[in-house]
């Protein structure tokens, strides 16, 4: 069913709503464009994460699906590809080079291609490391244990480093020859508590000849998807404190993302933040839709995983800011505390009618506030639900407060990461005697580096960092 009747349909079974009739104009092309994308179904083993061509990958939330690309945004992939990294030489050779001398030894380069596949069970990857910058050359070695996550754009499985007995995650993706990949590029800058850390990479072939990256990282070993899972199985909801806990570390890593390494992660979800089950420390994964957005440079809009989508995507805005991933904070801070998706949409362009049901129709301001381009949508006017119906148990006002500021409509009136982690929400983290449920210590939640304070004002930074963390 198109948007328009759905939404029709809602407003004449709701007794609150009036329709105004809205605009003279109805433009309904890009919904009904949408609606196609899971029509055609592209190929999803396209490298999301390489530079130029960026592929359109909005997704459903259990499991990442790719989908198909939207003209209307075809234009952008055609600029992005303009600014498109080639490879170096080395790589068509598959001599791969350092590119990079970090001074850490465990971010060091892999210098050799392996042959194989090395993804099963007990099969033994050796890689060496090392060789630059005064480092010796070392040997490490891997054997693949199992397989933990499977993407839609590669394999994801644990294995242990022979020589230190430490277990780590290695996402194996395709590699295209041509390009560099974005997610390596961008996760070489990545420093920081709450984003999930590469400790080197190699690159595999298999007997297609195809290249892969292998990306090694740190092993943590669950998702905030399988610990609400757990919860909801159980019929109960998640522990208030690590809805605070989980969300808390999302926005500190965010504000990290957004504000020192100039980067949007484009799609925060519960299957992307991953969790220490005993330490409830989190962190960031998955770094292959991420991308460093220049004002004034379009971007695709068919990215971010469907329910987590903000609508300016919806909308087709290719101009879009970091402010996507602070409604994608929103769905899922929504999600723990309600035990299911906040906006659990069955396509795209039923997405905009659930969001739509839970905010109301957007005002002709907030259409163009999300996409200038659309302003002249003609939508039966529906009432926003108040969020405390909405959550239909007792839910204390200031967690309302934080969820309603960051589903803005408006992405220039969404809170900003580094204001979320200084919302009253989080009060109960900041207490100097807060601790684990089981009596262990929070994880780091206070040390903040100067960059991630930078220009927050000195009523911000007390709020941010409370008396019994000052050093
Ligand atoms: P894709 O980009 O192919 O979706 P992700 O990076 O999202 O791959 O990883 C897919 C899944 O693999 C995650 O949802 C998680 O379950 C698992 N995973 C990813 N990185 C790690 C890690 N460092 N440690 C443990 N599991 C991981």
């Amino acid at each position: 069913m198109n948007v328009m009747r759905r939404l029709k349909s809602i407003a004449s079974s709701r007794s609150s709503i009036s329709d105004s009739g809205g605009d003279s104009f109805t433009k309904r092309a890009k919904f009904d464009q949408e609606s196609e994308f899971k029509a055609t179904g592209e190929s999803n083993i396209s490298d999301r994460s390489t530079p130029g061509p960026e592929h359109h990958m909005a997704s459903t939330s259990s499991e990442t699906v790719a989908s198909t690309s939207n003209a209307a945004s075809s234009s952008s992939n055609i600029t992005e590809k303009l600014d498109l990294d080639q490879l170096p030489n080395e790589m068509h050779e598959m001599r791969i080079r350092d590119e990079k001398t970090t001074g850490h030894y465990d971010k060091d380069v892999g210098s050799n291609v392996i042959n194989g596949n090395g993804t099963e069970a007990g099969q033994i990857i050796t890689t060496v490391v090392g060789g630059r910058g005064g480092h010796p050359k070392q040997t490490i070695s891997y054997m693949a244990e199992r397989v933990v996550g499977t993407g839609s754009f590669g394999v994801v499985f644990q294995a242990k480093c022979m020589e230190r007995g430490e277990p780590v995650a290695i996402k194996k993706v395709l590699q295209d020859k041509r390009y560099k990949n974005r997610e390596l590029q961008i996760m070489h800058l990545l420093d920081h508590p709450n984003t999930v850390q590469l400790k080197h990479y190699f690159f595999s072939t298999t007997e297609k000849n195809e290249l892969y990256l292998n990306l090694v990282l740190e092993f943590v070993p669950e998702t905030v998807f399988r610990v609400s899972k757990h919860y909801c199985r159980m019929n109960r909801h998640m522990p208030f404190f690590y809805v605070q806990l989980y969300t808390y570390q999302i926005c500190r890593a965010l504000n990290y993302l957004h504000r020192v390494v100039g980067v949007c992660h484009r799609d925060i979800k519960p299957q992307n933040l991953l969790v220490n089950p005993q330490t409830h420390h989190l962190k960031i994964c998955d770094f292959g839709s991420a991308k460093m957005l220049v004002p004034g440079e379009p971007n695709i809009s068919y990215i971010c995983s469907r329910f987590y989508r903000a609508p300016e995507l919806i909308f087709g805005a290719t101009e879009y800011t970091t402010a996507i991933d602070m409604w994608s904070v929103g769905c899922v801070m929504a999600e723990l505390l309600l035990g299911q998706p906040l906006f659990p949409g069955e396509s795209g362009v039923d997405q905009l009618v659930e969001i739509i049901k839970k905010l109301g129709t957007p005002t002709r301001e907030e259409i163009k506030c999300m996409n200038p381009k659309y302003t002249e949508f003609k939508f039966p006017q529906i009432k926003a639900h108040p969020w405390h119906k909405i959550f239909n148990r007792k839910i204390p006002p200031e967690a309302l407060d934080l969820v309603s500021r960051l589903l803005q409509y408006s992405p220039n009136l969404r809170c900003t990461a580094i204001e979320a982690c200084a919302h009253p929400f989080f009060d109960d983290l900041r207490d100097p005697t807060a601790c684990l449920p089981n009596g262990r210590a929070l994880p780091p939640l206070f040390d903040f580096t100067a960059q991630e304070l930078a220009g927050a004002s000195p009523e911000l930074r007390q709020r941010l960092i409370p008396e019994h963390a000052r050093a």
